[in-house]
């Protein structure tokens, strides 16, 4: 049984009770477009079982993390031709472990300034690439 955190909105999407575009999914972690992007194909990745503080996870699902962290990155840069995918963690605006994961190109930044809300679109397209490119 998973520790799940009542109104905790990362939890609420981990659970699917509230819907998400998810690009990787398995028993423990799940992957899916942040609708606030950065720059397209913004991705966030989360352990479905709710911890606030990245650093509070033990040394194997930190390893884990950062391993879902790699495919994910995979996935990510095959769809979009990116040339690197950045990765960050904050952590303060929803109380639950979140990796960003954001194609990058040409020294583009990871500012949490430059987020804002993506065209309902502009996610589908993003998505639609990344699902046909997974399929090759
Ligand atoms: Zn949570």
């Amino acid at each position: 049984m998973q520790m799940i955190k009542e109104d905790c909105i990362f939890c609420k999407i981990a659970q699917k009770q509230i819907p998400s575009a998810i690009i990787y999914e398995d028993d423990n972690y799940l992957a899916f477009l942040d609708r606030n992007p950065m720059h397209p194909g913004h991705t966030l990745l989360i352990p479905k079982e709710h911890t606030d503080y990245i650093f509070d996870l033990n040394d194997e699902k930190l390893s884990e993390l950062f391993i879902i962290s790699k495919k994910v990155s995979q996935i990510l840069k095959k769809a979009t031709n990116c040339e690197k995918v950045g990765i960050a963690v904050e952590g303060f605006l929803v109380r639950h472990v979140h990796v960003h994961l954001v194609p990058l190109n040409n020294g583009d930044s990871l500012d949490p300034c430059l987020q804002k809300p993506a065209e309902q679109s502009e996610l589908d397209s993003v998505y639609e690439k990344i699902i046909k490119s997974k399929e090759k």
